[in-house]
């Protein structure tokens, strides 16, 4: 599995979805998060191998607004939830909750203003999506087009998917060409953590 580490969350963004691409923009821009955009970030880091200490420490330096003594009172006790350290039922205990699906993020409450969770394919104007995809490097022109489409239709993590095969066709190319990963792995994506994996696996 992946060994990732706090300090190690900004090189590795790259390989994030859009959903979790803005939420980590928003934490930069903002030195902080709101709760549902918290748990939906601490999940999918948890989901991508930061172990519970190391999340911790990335939060502890991202709200670099706030003080230690705001951190552990307000924050810190949601985090070790979210891995299982703290409340929660007996069979949750030691585990915690499991990282949010995209079926999970396209159908849960739109976030109001301020807030930042959910999928941006469901969740942004399409005038935005664009513009945020453009910010993460998404520039081919005919794929931007077809993301507008697809959204139009609400087919949202079809657009993702799209997005994922379009920044990655060559390596796909060369995986598929080569058998280097089984057919259940070139699936369409419907979790947020599997989009991290194969795009960090295709690079690494
Ligand atoms: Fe995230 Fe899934 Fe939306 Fe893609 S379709 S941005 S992985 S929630």
């Amino acid at each position: 599995s992946t060994q990732v580490n706090a300090a190690m969350i900004d090189s590795v963004v790259k390989h994030f979805p859009l959903c979790m691409q803005n939420l980590h923009r928003e934490l930069r821009k903002n030195s902080h998060l709101k709760h549902f955009g918290r748990l939906q970030y601490t999940l999918f880091l948890k989901g991508i191998g930061l172990d519970l200490n190391n999340c911790i420490e990335f939060w502890r330096r991202s709200f670099k607004l706030i003080d230690e003594s705001k951190f552990n009172k307000e924050y810190l006790y949601n985090i070790r939830h979210a891995y299982g350290d703290v409340g929660g039922d007996a069979n949750k205990r030691g585990r915690g909750y499991t990282p949010y699906s995209c079926q999970k993020l396209l159908t849960e409450a739109l976030p109001s203003a301020g807030q930042s969770h959910g999928c941006p394919y469901r969740t942004f104007s399409p005038d935005n999506l664009i513009a945020l995809l453009q910010a993460t490097g998404v520039n081919d022109r005919e794929l931007l087009k077809t993301v507008r489409e697809t959204v139009g239709k609400q087919r949202y993590h079809i657009a993702c998917n799209l997005v994922f095969e379009t920044q990655h066709k060559a390596d796909l190319k060369k995986v598929k060409e080569q058998n280097l990963w089984p057919a259940s792995e070139l699936d369409t994506i419907l979790h947020p953590n599997t989009y991290f994996k194969r795009s960090f696996q295709l690079a690494n």
